[in-house]
């Protein structure tokens, strides 16, 4: 067996210990007989587990009691519209536009209401947060969107922006338990969890209480009603078992590993390796703001998109996987979610070290 150093924003890495007890859980889960793939999401062994996987990030993320958790389906872009379709009451919502992620959840909020762009970074190609500290922000808003770390662009909100008292709802698809976070300044707190938490094929939800009601908009489906899954536990219709299965696995692995404010402390000290070497290098330069920059997703440039090719292509032939930039923006992307070692960060460093050596 070969593992390699995977860089990929998503799918992307899981903790191997945690690919390795699925592994060996896998024909016969904790003598059922079965794999977790296998069995009825109504039996007393499955509703342990989601159970289980629930206490756990409430665990982690410290989730107080007036908020639900869910588990759906449909990934982090089915929220783009379920979020205007439970939420937009006063059909009037706010936007900030930080990257495509944002850009996307904004023009779906369209289809529903009128959705405001409240500040945008598109002058600069995204590579910083705009100041969120005075936003106009109209008085008859449902809430304030933010897409909290913007996968594709490399930046993340370090202060969340000044709502006025609004409620709101972030995107944290790609930081989604990689620091401690206030759930409580927060309506909404979503995410994909194919990014930091699990395999693809689900978005956890997290709400506060009130916000979950029967008065959304005309024509939502009930599949997409807020109500429907929180009155169900998630489990309304079939849910994707596996996946809420090996999100539990890495929510234990992240106990074990201390728990959110240890990985912090780990995911800085990782992006610092990093940082500090596109900050020295001559050849390699990050593309974002400083003070912007995420812990998890890394863009770079050479400013040559041949040299930029030959470099993906010798990094992949050298175990370091996915490090293409997002077809829409080019370069490099290093993606170093928690799962991702701190050895391969120092790898990739000595690895691109070398290769401006070679190539300067
Ligand atoms: C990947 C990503 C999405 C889209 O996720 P899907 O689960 O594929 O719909 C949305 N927002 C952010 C921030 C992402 O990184």
């Amino acid at each position: 067996m070969s593992r390699v150093y995977n860089f990929s924003a998503g799918p992307a890495v899981l903790p191997e210990e945690v690919l390795r007890e699925a592994a060996e859980e896998m024909m016969d889960y904790r003598g059922c007989g079965m794999s977790v793939m296998e069995m009825s999401h109504r039996s007393k062994v499955f509703d342990d587990i989601i159970k289980e996987a629930e206490q756990d990030i409430r665990d982690l993320m410290n989730i107080p009691d007036n908020y639900k958790v869910l588990f759906l389906q449909g990934g982090a872009s089915q929220q783009f519209a379920a979020i205007p379709m439970n939420l937009m009451r006063n059909k009037k919502a706010g936007y900030i536009v930080t990257g495509q992620w944002a850009k996307k959840a904004y023009q779906e909020a369209k289809l529903y209401g009128e959705a405001i762009e409240l500040a945008s970074s598109a002058d600069e190609t995204f590579s910083y947060i705009p100041d969120c500290s005075d936003l106009d922000i109209p008085d008859d808003l449902d809430y304030v969107y933010i897409c909290e770390n913007n996968t594709i662009y490399g930046t993340k909100f370090k202060t969340l922006p000044n709502t006025k008292g609004k409620d709101l709802v972030a995107d944290v698809s790609s930081c989604f338990l990689s620091e401690p976070i206030d759930v409580s300044k927060y309506a909404v707190v979503y995410g994909g969890v194919q990014k930091n938490v699990g395999p693809a094929g689900m978005v956890i939800v997290i709400i506060r209480e009130d916000l979950i009601r029967d008065d959304v908009l005309p024509g939502t489906p009930t599949m997409l009603k807020y109500k429907t899954q929180a009155d169900a536990d998630s489990l309304y219709n079939t849910p994707p078992c596996y996946t809420i299965y090996m999100c539990g696995k890495v929510f234990k692995w992240l106990k074990k590993m201390g728990g959110l404010e240890a990985m912090k402390a780990h995911n800085e000290k990782k992006a610092k390796i990093l940082y500090d070497f596109l900050d020295e290098s001559k050849m390699f330069k990050g593309t974002v703001r400083k003070e912007d920059r995420s812990l998890m997703n890394v863009p770079f440039v050479t400013g040559d998109a041949d040299l930029d090719a030959k470099f993906v292509a010798e990094a992949k032939a050298a175990g370091f996987e996915n490090l293409k930039g997002h077809r829409t923006v080019g370069g490099m992307r290093a993606s170093i979610y928690n799962a991702m070692p701190i050895e391969g960060v120092e790898k990739l460093v000595e690895f691109m070290k070398d290769f401006e050596a070679k190539n300067s």
